[in-house]
């Protein structure tokens, strides 16, 4: 069988950088995929196969120069089979992966036999990170304008302290699995390609716990509670949200930790209403106060203060009280205090609070009650 020449494969020339090869790869490993190519998936799996052989060459820089200098005859040496180039001399599965985006996708549509090819057992078997873990925590008002510290219990699965998170007996080995013979994988005849299939006995690992640790029941995991210390930053507010580095699921196989998030819900306040670094508060004056104009003691997140209302407020007004608001998240200075005062109405009067005040409305014209006027002034344009 004639080899066709490898830059013509991957139709570069023969000065092609590095950089150009991977681009002529990528892009015709994309194009005859076989399964892009159903109508000849036969001619389809050839032609990929040769792009790999091309490619497995020409990345390499020594195995290039070989090539370059011997030809296809000077490669014998380079591959191990003694027919030239196989599967099993393919090391770019990643970029493979980075290509189909995937690696099981890959190879379950497609089967390569990937027997030998050390590094995907590894990978297969190899270290996963933890997972992410999730927690909520309520403050109040007062610890948010503060910044707190809070602990939270989280039910966390922690590496066997018996095993050592390894899931066999103490004294016991893994040994290979017997399914698999040790591959951690599965392999069926299915046309052209091997199909390999992870082991289902071992989930691919290749090794199987034969005497289980009767600590975690050979999961290797055991579920402990965990303290964990948190600080919350003055100026928190519902909705941010904390990571809290490497505190959530231990890593498979020395893999990383995940991470720990914390919501922050901040609980509603009996006094103040919050509004970004605002504070609202209302309070009730009477109409007397509201008429003739008082001091009133307004409570703020850090003690009290007085406040002038001048006579004549009307029920609603909002007087601001700046820099007695929340801190801002961020540093960037704090919020204000905004006072809402409503006049009250009085309730449950005496013979004569209620002769006094008859005498008084007696007494007023429109002109003492300005909104009444404006707006008997409005209605009397309307009904014109
Ligand atoms: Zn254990
Ligand atoms: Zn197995």
């Amino acid at each position: 069988m004639s080899k066709r020449d490898y830059y013509e494969v991957l139709g570069v020339n023969k000065n092609a950088s590095s950089d150009e090869i991977k681009k002529a790869y990528r892009r015709l490993a994309l194009k005859h995929h076989p399964d892009r190519n159903p109508e000849d998936q036969k001619a389809a799996e050839e032609k990929f196969k040769e792009i790999c052989e091309a490619y497995e060459v020409l990345s390499d820089a020594q195995k290039r120069q070989t090539y370059d200098q011997f030809g296809y005859e000077g490669l014998r040496g380079a591959f191990k089979g003694s027919g030239g180039f196989d599967w099993s001399d393919f090391t770019h599965y990643s970029d493979l992966e980075d290509i189909f985006g995937g690696f099981s996708d890959i190879f379950s549509s497609f089967g390569i036999d990937l027997g030998g090819f050390s590094g995907f057992s590894q990978r297969r078997g190899g270290s996963r990170r933890g997972a992410h873990l999730g927690a909520e925590v309520e403050i109040t008002l007062k610890e948010a304008a503060e910044g707190t510290e809070k602990v939270i219990r989280l039910m966390r699965p922690e590496a066997c302290p018996v095993c050592k998170g390894q899931g066999a007996k103490p004294g016991t080995k893994r040994v290979n699995c017997p399914q698999c013979q040790g591959a951690g994988q599965v392999r069926t005849m299915g046309g052209f390609f091997t199909i390999a299939r992870t082991c289902s006995r071992c989930g691919g690992e290749g090794k199987i716990i034969q005497t289980p640790c009767s600590n975690c029941s050979g999961s290797g995991r055991v579920r402990k509670e965990k303290k964990i210390h948190i600080r919350i930053p003055p100026g928190a507010d519902t909705g941010l949200r904390l990571r809290v580095t490497g505190e959530g699921e231990p890593g498979i196989k020395s893999g990383r930790a995940g991470d720990l998030f914390v919501d922050i819900n901040v609980l509603p306040d009996e006094i103040f209403e919050r509004h970004g670094n605002d504070l609202l508060c209302s309070i009730p004056i009477s109409f007397a106060q509201a008429a003739l104009g008082t001091e009133i003691e307004v409570p703020t997140l850090n003690g009290r203060v007085k406040m002038r209302v001048s006579a004549g407020t009307q029920s609603g007004k909002i007087f601001r009280i700046r820099g007695r608001g929340m801190p801002d998240v961020h540093g960037y200075g704090r919020g204000d205090e905004l006072v809402r005062v409503n006049v009250e109405t009085p309730t449950g009067l005496n013979a004569r609070q209620r002769a006094l005040l008859e005498e008084f409305a007696q007494s007023c014209g429109e002109s003492v009650h300005p909104l009444s006027r404006s707006f008997l002034e409005k209605v009397k344009k309307l009904f014109r």
